[in-house]
């Protein structure tokens, strides 16, 4: 059973040739010794004939059978949120991937959480930045700057928040059906199960001294919960102006919104084959640590073969179906499929490219610790070098050459 995926393969003979039902090239796999599924000769070579969950597999095809131009072996770069256990509480629940999870995922950790109409996710603040785009519904966020300024605001679908690290910060869901969203802390070993949470600090300080630092009768900390709340239902807040307004309290504002709307924001690159959306501290200039990426790739598309100079890169599969090849030093190269829920990963400065391999749009968004967003093209270097150079690296003409894209196009339609 060979993948449809593989291309023809020259043997070392130079004759013997394998057919393949999609782009069909007359090159082949260099690899010695010889790997991929084209190579194996005999009837038995495939057979898979050991326990196996043929649900899970299926979603694998690239793992189960590579591209030819596959070799060697890289750390796995796929992790999801779909096999994630939930931590499961009264108005929502949360699921994480983490480094002790995802080993080469040592910049970021993942938190995927659900907030129901009215849930809170408790008044807390933590060690790490916090990055978010939500994917669903509504939410109101609020957060005190390092210099005591108040801010609220509400964001939906394809919206950005940043909180910087240390910068005390809540979220509540809101009608009609609350938010789901995905969080990136820029730490690898981050955890959302393990922030400082108002309601612990209460509890763990004596009544005496809450009664002194509030300047309040001790009495009035008699029903403070004694556990933490995370996450618990709330009653749904009035309109955004008058809770601005209740906590503006004649404070400055922020000079600079803790959100962005990058779902909503004009492509940086825009083609035939799709777009690509930037977020960094140039236009979003809260958001210090943290650079993103939004690419929508349309039906047989590819976000086009590049790598990212100063930053690894996380990745959040959105929607559709993607195929994503890491190239290392080794030579090494890596091929894995990515559905919605899922997470990818590439180290800083490995080229990368991905596909989409179904028939609806795929939409994922990158994420680096970064507070700028930089990548090298392939494409955009090679029209950018003195074309006889590269031809001789290459043995392709000139004239040819000079038909590749050198704008950097980001994504290219299916050719
Ligand atoms: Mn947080
Ligand atoms: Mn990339």
């Amino acid at each position: 059973m060979l993948s449809r995926r593989d291309v023809l393969a020259v043997s070392a003979a130079g004759a013997m040739m394998t057919t393949s039902t999609s782009h069909a090239a007359s090159f082949g796999n260099p690899d010695q010794p010889a790997q991929g599924a084209i190579n194996a000769k005999g009837p038995g070579n495939l057979k898979d004939p050991g326990p196996q969950s043929e649900a899970i597999g299926k979603q694998f095809p690239s793992a189960q059978f590579p591209p030819a131009t596959d070799v060697g072996g890289m750390p796995m770069d796929w992790a999801s949120f779909n096999n994630a256990p939930k931590r499961v509480q009264n108005g929502g629940w949360a699921r994480q991937v983490t480094q002790a999870d995802f080993a080469i995922s040592n910049t970021i950790t993942g938190v995927n959480m659900r907030l129901t109409a009215g849930g809170i996710r408790e008044l807390h603040w933590h060690q790490a930045a916090e990055w978010a785009i939500m994917t669903y519904g509504n939410c109101r966020i609020t957060v005190l700057d390092s210099v005591g300024r108040p801010y609220v605001a509400d964001v939906s679908e394809g919206d950005l928040w940043y909180f910087p690290a240390g910068q005390p910060h809540s979220l509540q869901g809101l009608g009609p059906d609350g938010c789901e969203f995905v969080i990136c802390f820029d730490e690898g070993d981050a955890s959302e199960f393990n922030t400082l949470l108002v309601t612990d600090w209460f509890a763990h300080t004596p009544p005496e001294v809450l009664a002194k630092n509030f300047g309040v009768p001790a009495q009035t900390f008699s029903k403070i919960p004694l556990q933490n709340l995370w996450i618990f239902q709330g009653t749904l807040p009035g309109d955004l102006a008058s809770d601005r307004a209740a906590v503006s309290n004649a404070r400055e504002v922020p000079p600079h919104p803790f959100i962005f709307r990058l779902g909503a924001s004009a492509p940086v690159k825009e083609s035939k084959g799709g777009d690509v959306r930037i977020a960094d501290s140039t236009n979003f200039l809260v958001s210090s640590n943290i650079a993103a990426a939004l690419v929508t790739v349309r039906p047989g598309g590819i976000r086009e073969m590049h790598w990212h100079p100063n930053a690894d890169e996380w990745q959040y599969y959105i929607k559709g179906r993607g195929r994503m090849t890491v190239f290392n030093t080794g030579p090494n190269a890596m091929t894995m499929d990515f559905n919605p829920g899922d997470i990818g990963y590439v180290k800083r400065n490995l080229g990368h490219y991905v596909e989409n391999v179904g028939d609806t749009d795929l939409q994922f968004v990158a994420v680096f610790r970064a507070s700028r967003y930089e990548e090298v093209s392939l494409s955009n270097w090679l029209t950018h070098t003195p074309p006889a150079l590269v031809a001789q690296h290459l043995n392709i003409d000139e004239a040819t050459i000079a038909r590749w894209p050198d704008n950097g196009p980001g994504v290219m339609p299916s050719s």
